[in-house]
């Protein structure tokens, strides 16, 4: 007992008691209903997998979450906390349904070469399309003398090595590869594979580039780019394919998602590895740091060490792809530098005159980054 409790009556702790049962009854009701729940979901599953229709149907989750925060506020419950529940629910049975539809290939039995598929990227993708009823060939680094067997009768090629390498490969490739076999790659650049495809190979050609790495146990939700090449029309069971394990395709020309991930991945790399170096030079005790930060500043931290913790060889292909990459990085440590002045002349008044052109510039996103960084700091509350 806590020096401010009060010792309590015997009838005050009964009735306590009676409930405490009543709440576990209701817990009780509400693990049955989840698995009800679950049983319909099942069924629906049943109707999609006859009927060919996909799991995810944004517009009806938005509806559906929608409608549940307004019955929430009808009855006096805090429609973000019904929100969050609803979210899981829907997410536990997109996960289920998507993980039993992937069983599913849209052209079971197709003849699919992997190049590059004893990577990383490339041996994941090998057990997608292996495990939906595709006939899996692999062609690595020491495979080349066997090129010609590996191509025959393929229907897609798909080419999963180095960034820098996949143009040669590519050229390399398309002489072997039957007119109409479909030829991609998953590279995290795309014009210069996409030209170096299309000149290699005169049948349908695509790009891809999928924005998760092979850790990821599920596509759910995740997007995959596609810049179109050759014969969209011969390609586009391919990314029908993406879509039923769950994915989101977003169709887009190579030169619009070359400049865009200078921005999402080059850019946002670069700046978390000088602020991982700088802790590393000043060799920061991070322990100490960690123990001292509050939740937001432990995310940030943990950014930090997510890109730490992976392949800096993928990392230093992504931020050098090309020689516009690189200048745009000089061009971001130009606006580093441009604010030494203002450091060393201690002028606050400029740093906050800087800072409100940007929060306006930012403006509505800063609204909506509050909230989801809120909402992600709330669930690191949660779990840790
Ligand atoms: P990785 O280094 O793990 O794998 C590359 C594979 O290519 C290796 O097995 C290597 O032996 C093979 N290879 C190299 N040169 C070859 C050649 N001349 N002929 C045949 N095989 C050759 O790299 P990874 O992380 O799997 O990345 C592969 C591609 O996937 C890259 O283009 C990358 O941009 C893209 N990608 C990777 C990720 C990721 O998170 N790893 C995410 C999205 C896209």
């Amino acid at each position: 007992m806590s020096p401010s409790e009060q010792p309590i009556t015997r009838e005050a702790q009964d009735q306590l008691e009676r409930l405490r049962q009543a709440i576990d009854a209701i817990d009780h009701d509400m693990v049955a209903l989840l698995k009800e729940r679950q049983e319909q979901v099942e069924k629906v599953l049943q109707l999609k997998k006859t009927h060919g229709l996909s799991v995810y149907h944004p517009a009806r989750e938005e509806n559906l979450i929608s409608e549940k925060r307004r019955i929430g506020r009808a009855v006096g419950l805090d429609a973000d906390y019904l929100e969050d529940i609803f979210r899981r629910i829907l997410r536990q049975s997109r996960v289920e349904q998507t993980a039993q539809l992937a069983r599913r290939g849209i052209r079971p039995g197709a003849n699919v070469l992997m190049v590059g598929g004893c990577g990383a990227m490339g041996r994941y993708l090998y057990d997608w399309f292996g495990k939906s009823g595709y006939r899996m060939r692999c062609l690595d680094r020491d495979d080349w003398p066997q090129v010609g067997v590996l191509c025959q009768e393929a229907d897609l090629a798909i080419i999963s090595v180095p960034i820098a390498s996949t143009p040669a490969v590519a050229r390399r490739l398309g002489p072997h590869l039957p007119a109409d076999c479909v030829l991609a790659d998953v590279t995290s650049v795309k014009q210069a594979p996409l030209e170096a495809m299309l000149a290699a190979h005169p049948g349908p050609v695509v790009g891809l580039h999928p924005l998760f790495g092979p850790v990821t146990t599920t596509m759910d939700k995740q997007v995959v780019v596609a810049t179109p090449g050759r014969s969209p029309k011969a390609c586009q069971w391919l990314l029908d394919q993406f879509a039923d394990w769950g994915a989101i395709v977003m169709t887009t020309p190579a030169e619009d998602h070359d400049d865009i991930m200078s921005i999402v991945q080059a850019l946002r790399h670069f700046a978390t590895f000088i602020f991982g170096r700088f802790l590393y030079e000043k060799r920061v005790r991070l322990d100490e740091a960690l123990e001292y930060s509050s939740p937001i500043y432990r995310l940030e931290f943990g950014m930090v060490g997510r890109l730490f913790a992976q392949d800096a060889g993928l990392y230093s292909e992504i931020i050098f792809a090309s020689p516009e990459r690189r200048a745009l990085l000089k061009e971001y440590l130009d606006c580093a530098r441009s604010n030494l002045e203002m450091i060393a002349n201690d002028d606050k008044a400029v740093f906050e005159k800087h800072f409100r052109q940007v929060a306006e510039w930012f403006d509505p996103f800063s609204r909506q980054a509050l909230r989801e960084s809120t909402y992600l700091i709330d669930k690191l509350i949660e779990r840790f």
